[in-house]
């Protein structure tokens, strides 16, 4: 398969952690319903190509997202790969509970940057969401559990316009000072653009304990990434084949597709431990299943049937 020239740039990460988010928030937004047997092999063909985070599936109320109402049978079935992190998405404390039943090790929870997505999303104000999330943190820690911390709508919301930065960091800061150990900075809506993201983390004081989850709605995600790795950040959310966005935000389509990101970063010289062929594979075969072309450049450009030179030829 055909491999980017690698020509490296200095000042980049030696390594890039790729949070793959395909499993959940990929495959949340589908509306064909993928059975439990196609998820558990899809997550294991990912941990097959390199992947060393997973995020699962979804404790969310099975009435909200049903294409993730069978976490638990998922997780009961899935064939853990030994140092690979399987993330659970869980919202609340009930969430927790099951979690916990489940076996899960690590979970993630997720906030709102702004007062009308929290609402919409979380049915909460911007301060009440952490009456939610602090018992739910607390008793996950409590139980040695890692807690990582989504926080949506870090440059914009549809709603609000622009987010201010200095909001931004506030909401994140207290998510950190909950105990999570990471906090992905999601651009839920795909507007921000690369001075926004070097300015966000410069705001946050560096990059310490960021990652970062861009949408290409606007074709955006990965110079927005790259602006991100230029100022430290080396975890990256992104979803194999680009499936995925977010149901319950107006217009957000488009997760960054993992083999885009892939390529971008091997050309840069910056290892993943991912293996490119293996992933776009895998998109292929998840496109099959769920019977749609993946919007991944790289996985048309590379995909199955394609000969080696056509494009330069035709
Ligand atoms: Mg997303």
């Amino acid at each position: 398969m055909r491999e980017p020239y690698r020509v490296a740039e200095a000042g980049l990460p030696e390594r890039v952690t790729v949070y793959e988010v395909g499993p959940r928030d990929g495959l949340q937004n589908e509306p064909v319903m993928v059975p439990v047997e196609i998820k558990a092999e899809f997550i294991a063909r990912l941990a097959a190509a390199g992947h060393r985070v997973i995020e699962a599936t979804s404790f969310v109320r099975p009435g909200w997202v049903p294409q993730l109402a069978d976490a638990a049978e998922l997780l009961a079935g899935l064939d853990r790969v030994p140092g690979v992190r399987y993330p659970v998405l869980v919202p609340n404390e009930r969430g927790l509970d099951r979690a916990l039943e489940h076996g899960v090790q690590e979970i993630a929870i997720f906030g709102s940057a702004t007062e009308t997505f929290a609402g919409r999303n979380l049915n909460r104000t911007l301060e009440s969401q952490f009456e939610m999330f602090e018992p739910v943190v607390a008793r996950a820690l409590g139980h040695g559990l890692r807690v990582r911390a989504y926080l949506s709508m870090c440059f914009g919301d549809p709603w609000e316009g622009p987010t201010p930065i200095g909001q931004v960091v506030a909401v994140g800061r207290r998510l950190l000072d909950l105990g999570c150990f990471e906090l992905s900075l999601g651009d839920t809506t795909g507007v921000g653009t690369p001075g926004h993201v070097t300015a966000l983390v410069e705001a946050f004081g560096g990059p310490s304990r960021l990652a970062v989850h861009f949408h290409d709605t606007y074709g955006q995600a990965l110079v927005n990434t790259l602006a991100a790795l230029r100022a430290g950040v080396t975890v990256v959310d992104a979803s194999t084949g680009g499936i995925g966005g977010c149901p319950y935000a107006e217009s957000a389509t488009g997760n960054l597709a993992t083999e885009d990101l892939v390529w971008m970063l091997h050309g840069l010289g910056v290892e993943t431990g991912l293996d490119l062929e293996s992933l776009v594979e895998t998109s292929t075969w998840l496109a099959a299943e769920l019977g749609r072309p993946s919007p991944s450049r790289v996985v048309r450009a590379l995909g199955a049937g394609r000969a080696p030179d056509r494009h330069v030829k035709e």
